[in-house]
């Protein structure tokens, strides 16, 4: 069994587009999101719409918990583009991620799966780095520690084995903050235990150029510089 994993695709269709290709070119055979569907960029309608259709797995990221909360903590841009997202939405994909869990817990053949946005301490806010990882972390965090924590969220890739647990983050799809432009994701393979990063190019004049519609210029230039 092997899972393609996804995170903070921020409404990034072409980002999301790329990935998904190459997920089915891998032949996984689930799709875990570790959240913030959607908040930056443009098409927060159209990647809710093509990561339902695949019936993904999905966490609730701080962004999509912005949508129907009052968005205050976020910067003046970050809350510009999920008022204007808000005002994007269908009803429907609204209520789908005003109804997506904060935290999912799941049995997949015999490995026990834990998926968070941030961190299971602070689902919504906290910020994992993966250097800081160690056995403490999993004891503040789990009475009993899962055999893979997947986290989000700091648009950061890793995964490391602490003690019995592996923790992954697959970096961001839709706004990678490493300094490499390219989309990133992950596959886990659950008989290995083992996770493969990848790294894709797509099409950011694209995304630049759908942001200068429609919002502040600095988030479509951020893209290039993987920031
Ligand atoms: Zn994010």
């Amino acid at each position: 069994m092997r899972l393609g994993l996804i995170s903070d695709v921020h409404a990034n269709r072409p980002a999301l587009e790329t990935v998904l290709d190459a997920l089915d070119d891998a032949g996984v055979d689930e799709l875990f999101c570790a959240g913030d569907l959607i908040g930056y960029y443009t098409w927060p309608n159209e990647v809710i719409d093509l990561l339902r259709e695949r019936e993904m797995t999905a966490v609730k990221g701080n962004h999509d918990a912005g949508i129907s909360d009052t968005p205050v903590r976020f910067n003046s841009v970050a809350r510009q583009a999920l008022e204007w997202t808000r005002e994007q939405l269908t009803d429907e994909n609204r209520a789908f991620l005003a109804g997506l869990p904060e935290t999912v817990r799941e049995n997949i053949d015999g490995h026990d799966i834990y998926m968070v946005h941030g961190s299971p301490r602070r689902p919504l806010e906290e910020y994992v780095n993966g250097s800081s990882i160690g056995p403490a972390f999993i004891e503040s965090c789990f009475e009993e520690a899962p055999d893979v924590c997947i986290m989000g969220h700091t648009h950061h890739p890793y995964s490391h084995k602490v003690d019995e647990s592996l923790l992954v983050n697959p970096g961001s799809v839709g706004q990678p903050r490493d300094g490499d432009s390219r989309a990133s994701y992950a596959v886990l393979d659950l008989e290995e235990m083992s996770v493969e990063h990848t790294r894709l190019e797509y099409d950011i004049d694209a995304v630049d150029e759908a942001v200068r519609e429609h919002l502040p210029s600095t988030l479509g230039e951020r893209l290039y510089h993987g920031l």
